[in-house]
């Protein structure tokens, strides 16, 4: 089977839930805390490897007790993790998540060891991924190790902000949001996956479209994650885009039916036992 090699960040989501968000220079006393590995990069890496794809990640981290969590979640999933640096004194990227009751958010993102990521090295890989929460010379060490590879090459530019337009349009195939797809217009490749919520996905140039799976949704976070995530690993094991895109928005559809981000994520048997159900009459 195909390796999927992913570089990107690993975070750890710290997560408040309270009956509203406090203003500037307020406190609010909360209901419920959690520490939730996260981060793109960890998430679609995980994402991928439930879904039974062999995966390694590159990567930074700290070597505190966040970074622990996130390496311990990701080698639970079996993700390949020798190319994930472990920097001394320096602090594991965090997300410190503010919920209100209406499902309402404000983050303030960290970077912390993320910002560190340095270019990765070829590893015999068949797809390459990458995202925007790692710098811009390790996004073009991606496209050079996917070059040296002879792999795929696929950018999920989130957040959009935070990335090179000029780098995006020299991969190979691009996964974006609405948002995005506006944002990055004239900067894309001409091969791209356009996710639309909860009405699916489209298959650019084709214009081919491909429905959503009815979910009842309780929680979204993570969704485009773990669609980039499969689709990705699909690819590295040989799988043709339209069939692994299909599978991938079964999976997102699953995830959008838990709470959580990584905890969300389904496992292959889940994903095939749900496909069978919404084919038979
Ligand atoms: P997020 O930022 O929340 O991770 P995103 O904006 O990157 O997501 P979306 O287009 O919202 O990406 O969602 C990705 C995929 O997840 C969709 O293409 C779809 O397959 C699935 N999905 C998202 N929301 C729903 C929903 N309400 N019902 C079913 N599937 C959904």
């Amino acid at each position: 089977m195909g390796l999927l090699a992913i570089c990107g960040s690993i975070t750890a989501d710290l997560i408040g839930y309270g009956p509203r968000l406090p203003r500037p220079g307020e406190s609010v006393l909360g209901r419920r805390f959690l520490v939730a590995p996260g981060g793109k990069g960890a998430n679609q890496a995980v994402a991928a490897a439930r879904s039974g794809a062999r995966v390694r990640l590159a990567g930074a981290r700290g070597d505190d007790a966040h970074g622990e969590l996130c390496a311990a979640a990701l080698a639970a999933d079996g993700v390949e993790l020798s190319a994930v640096a472990v920097h001394r004194g320096a602090t594991t990227g965090v997300a410190l998540i503010c919920v209100d009751e209406a499902g309402e958010n404000q983050i303030l993102a960290i970077p912390g060891a993320n910002a560190l990521v340095t270019p990765p090295s070829p590893c015999g890989a068949s797809v390459w991924l990458c995202q925007g929460e790692i710098p811009a010379a390790a996004i073009d060490g991606v496209l050079a190790a996917a070059r040296a590879d002879g792999a795929l090459s696929i950018c999920n530019p989130s957040p959009v902000n935070a990335i090179d337009p000029e780098l995006v349009g020299r991969f190979d195939l691009a996964v974006v949001n609405e948002i995005e797809h506006e944002a990055l217009r004239g900067h894309l490749p001409e091969r791209v996956v356009l996710t639309r919520g909860a009405r699916g996905a489209v298959l650019l140039p084709s214009g081919e479209e491909l429905p959503a799976l009815p979910a009842r949704a309780v929680d979204t976070t993570g969704a485009g994650d773990a669609l980039t995530g499969v689709l990705a690993g699909g690819l590295a094991s040989g799988m043709a885009i339209e069939a692994t895109l299909r599978f991938a928005i079964a999976a997102a559809g699953i995830s959008v039916e838990r709470e959580g981000c990584q905890t969300s994520y389904p496992t292959r048997a889940e994903v095939e036992r749900r496909l069978q159900r919404s084919t038979v009459p």
